[in-house]
């Protein structure tokens, strides 16, 4: 029997081949290995895809997050708002700075509640940094509206959410700073780390190419304490490759996602993520939640079929998280999401007789008969 691994970057790159090869025997021709041409290309085309004004590459998602960070002034002493659910690295980025991780409990579709943000704020607090997890954006209307009246930032990690729209608008182009990733397993991936942020802001665009390059203003003129965190020319060749087919690709994950909902959701053991009102998700995962999550990982494991935790720790339960003082229980919603959530193949190379055989397992583990066929 076929496996279908959780993960499949073979195909993708079978299929891409000699169009990548192209590109990277260009950067090898040109040997501008750092800063070249291709960065910037690759800039302008992520900001009119994201729309946005710039947009600036970096070394990887977590350094977007920490350069956005330090663009904003924020450091000791000062607190950030996210949530306990996310990729550790949502949380890292703000502990890395020497400020304080303040976390907010989520919502039935895994982001912010923004109803929790007003009580966590306090004098210190810099910035909400909302998580668009799973590729489903937050609700940005309302944590818009408190970061206004509360005078706050707001820095998006839309590492997952590529492409994601909230009432028509992409998000990573709503707060001041969008963060995105380019890390291989992402909907739009580098042949290694990468990153981009995402603005509007003009000062924030120039600050953030000189702090991405040492701080240095020119050659022999350091402004800040900076590291080196570039996005390669080698990668940004193979972006501006990938790119055009960012959207068929996104296409393919949505659909993948709609044969979920509608050969799963007559399953009462588990509960399938769907789209709110004025939502489009790009579903780099798809979550669901299952009864006996773990016998069923096992026997879908035992089938050859891959499937994941996002995340099975909550960030606030890691050793590490310790010093912050939180404790079970802390947040309530996360924690019990922690133990239930799955996800479960949506690539967009997954064909549909693969996406059968997922959901005929999951009805034969449940032992839920094949819906009558109707049609
Ligand atoms: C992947 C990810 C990051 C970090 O990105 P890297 O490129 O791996 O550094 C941050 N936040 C979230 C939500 C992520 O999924």
């Amino acid at each position: 029997m076929n496996e279908i691994p959780y993960i499949d970057l073979k195909t993708q790159h079978a299929e891409l081949k000699p169009k990548l090869l192209d590109a990277i025997a260009n950067v090898l021709d040109h040997s501008h290995f750092i800063l070249g041409r291709e960065v910037v290309e690759f800039e302008e085309e992520f900001a009119r895809l994201c729309g946005t004004r710039h947009a600036v590459g970096v070394n990887s998602g977590t350094d977007a997050l920490i350069l956005s960070l330090k663009a904003l002034g924020i450091g000791y002493g000062d607190e950030v708002i996210t949530v306990p659910n996310s990729f550790v690295a949502s949380t890292t980025c703000i502990r890395l700075i020497g400020a304080r991780p303040i976390f907010v409990d989520v919502g039935d579709d895994y982001n912010i509640d923004p109803e929790q943000i007003e009580a966590a704020i306090t004098p210190k607090t810099k910035a909400i940094l909302p998580v668009h997890l799973t590729g489903r954006p937050c609700k940005m209307d309302a944590i818009l509206a408190i970061a206004k009246s509360r005078n706050l930032h707001v820095i998006e990690d839309a590492a997952q959410a590529i492409l994601a729209e909230y009432k028509g608008k992409r998000v990573g182009s709503f707060g001041r700073l969008g963060c995105f990733s380019l890390h291989p397993l992402k909907n739009l991936n580098a042949c290694g780390d990468g990153g981009i942020i995402a603005t509007d802001d003009p000062d924030l665009y120039k600050q953030l190419k000189i702090r991405r390059n040492l701080g240095l203003q020119s050659r022999d003129n350091c402004i800040h304490w900076s590291h080196n965190s570039r996005l390669d020319t080698l990668q940004a060749a193979i972006l501006l490759t990938k790119l055009p087919y960012l959207p068929q690709w996104t296409q393919q994950r949505r659909e993948n996602a709609r044969y979920y909902q509608t050969h799963l959701a007559d399953i009462p053991q588990l509960q399938i993520p769907n789209e709110g009102e004025g939502e489009k998700s790009v579903y780099h995962t798809f979550v669901i939640q299952a009864e006996k999550r773990d016998e069923l990982r096992e026997f879908l494991h035992d089938r050859g079929i891959g499937s994941a935790i996002h995340y099975p720790v909550p960030i606030h339960l890691a050793p590490v998280a310790r010093e912050l003082g939180y404790q079970k229980g802390s947040f309530p919603v996360a924690e019990e999401q922690a133990k239930r959530i799955l996800s479960l193949p949506i690539y967009h190379n997954l064909t549909n007789q693969q996406l059968e055989r997922i959901c005929q397992n999951l009805r034969s583990f449940y032992g839920s008969a094949n819906p009558s066929s109707s049609s």
